[in-house]
């Protein structure tokens, strides 16, 4: 056979496998479409290229002729999980955070940073392992502005928006390295202000995210007038406003600046009724993050004790270099500074972030209850707060924290497309939407332990068995 008809006859074999694949219809499944309502039993899901075409009843939704069929009986179908706090720019272990646990000799930190911009996607497949479909990265280096339109075009990734690095008074030397490779910007003037929103507007970030740490009494007066600068020239920019602030004076300047999204928990004290209603004024999303904090010191005292933490990662979503890396607690050991070589720190610690938790609990509690919309965040990047599977650890502390699985389920869904601002495109299983959603064969109606098992991700109408997907 000459050349030329080979290859056309593969081009007509190639279109006519598009066109099979291009219809597909999910049958069976009891779905759960992310907005609340009740499941539908028996649901029909047909999905037209990368979008929902119709989602509902085997009577609503007829299985189009020559539509691709997969039975899913007995199985649960929800929309893509969406983690609406992570950073790219670190790593999920000590070596991504010098500031906290420094070992310059063992993890230089511009290698280490270098390496996680020439490989994002290594964090992309332990998302989509994972089942999370999408996700906000609240804050790194200016590469990472690049990965939403990046993101955006492979299937194997999730979708992404990125604030760029962070505005604040607080900024640390060790993580700031050089032109190409820093975390902050300046917030300390007025001219500062203004330039560091000009300079995330042109490195392409989606929004101005604050670091504000409750500043020393004598600065307070003139950083908070800075704040609300920050905030008015995120408005200028058309830019949404995310406030790091975990104390409740700080997180209600936050709200009166204009943020959109404050992310972590107010964890000082309990919030009140004046917070509850800026957050509405504001129609703010609250992003807690329950674990993150506990997972810091457990990878400390991992190291302090020389007991490497066991990685919770039931399907095999860490790649064997973090894995490895965790594990290798002996070899940190001998770079711990004095302060942090005696075991009772080590207890300390934990025992420190176990009663904050108590407190970012009842806050969510008192949020959700009044009615505020929460979304699911997990802060992964940080020491132990793995990229993907720590998602898990986070649902389960919020049914901890005496949630019902139904809110849950529209937490890590719907609430976290609509902190991205990309509601219109998923988050639910809605036709016109981007047929992004997971198979389950467990129910996480009944328990939020469910999206550990997970079979399959379909992200843009490209259905992955996660098996594939695991490292
Ligand atoms: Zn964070």
């Amino acid at each position: 056979m000459s050349r030329p008809l080979v290859a056309a006859l593969m081009l007509v074999a190639a279109s006519y496998t598009d066109a099979v694949a291009q219809t597909r219809a999910l049958v069976g499944a009891t779905v759960i479409d992310g907005t609340g309502a009740p499941a539908i039993d028996q649901g029909v899901i047909v999905v037209d290229g990368t979008r929902l075409m119709c989602v509902g009843t085997a009577t609503e939704c007829p299985v189009p002729p020559g539509a691709e069929r997969t039975d899913l009986t007995g199985r649960f179908v929800t929309p893509g999980m969406v983690d609406a706090h992570v950073h790219f720019s670190q790593t999920g272990w000590l070596d991504g955070r010098p500031d906290g646990l420094a070992a310059p000799d063992l993890y230089p930190y511009r290698e280490t940073a270098l390496a996680l911009r020439a490989r994002p996607e290594r964090w992309f497949r332990s998302y989509l392992c994972t089942g999370i479909t999408a996700v906000y990265d609240v804050g790194g280096h200016p590469w990472t502005t690049a990965l939403p339109a990046r993101a955006e075009r492979d299937v194997a990734a999730p979708h992404v928006r990125a604030a760029g690095p962070l505005v604040t008074h607080a900024a640390v030397p060790a993580l700031n390295v050089d032109d190409e490779i820093y975390t902050f910007l300046p917030m300390a003037t007025s001219d500062d202000v203004r330039a560091s929103v000009r300079r995330l507007v042109a490195m392409g970030a989606s929004a101005v995210k604050v670091w504000y740490l409750a500043p020393p009494p004598a600065r307070r007066q003139a950083l908070d007038a800075r704040l609300m600068e920050v905030g008015a020239a995120a408005r200028d920019a058309k830019l949404d406003l995310i406030v790091h602030a975990t104390s409740l004076r700080e997180a209600k300047l936050a709200l009166r600046a204009g943020a959109k999204l404050l992310v972590h928990s107010v964890q000082d004290t309990l919030v009140d009724e004046e917070f509850l209603a800026l957050l509405a004024a504001n129609d703010a999303i609250y992003a807690p993050t329950l674990v993150v904090a506990g997972n810091w010191s457990r990878a400390i005292a991992s190291v302090i004790l020389n007991a490497p933490y066991p990685i919770d990662d039931p399907n095999g979503c860490v790649d064997s270099n973090t894995v490895a890396k965790v594990a290798a607690t002996e070899a940190l050991r001998a770079h711990l500074p004095e302060r942090l070589r005696s075991s009772e720190v080590a207890y300390q610690r934990l025992e420190r972030s176990g009663a904050a938790r108590w407190v970012m609990a009842e806050n969510l509690r008192r949020v959700h209850g009044a009615g505020r919309t929460v979304a699911a965040a997990t802060d992964a990047g940080n020491p132990l707060t793995l990229h993907g599977p720590s998602i898990h650890q986070e649902l389960e502390a919020m049914q901890a924290a005496g949630l019902s699985t139904s809110d849950i389920i529209v937490m890590a869904t719907r609430n976290g497309a609509l902190a991205m601002g990309r509601l219109d495109d998923f988050g639910t299983l809605e036709a016109g939407k981007l047929a992004d959603l997971l198979v389950l064969t467990e129910d996480p109606r009944a328990d939020v332990r469910a999206f550990r098992s997970l079979t399959y991700v379909m992200r843009a109408g490209r259905l992955h068995a996660q098996r594939d997907l695991a490292y």
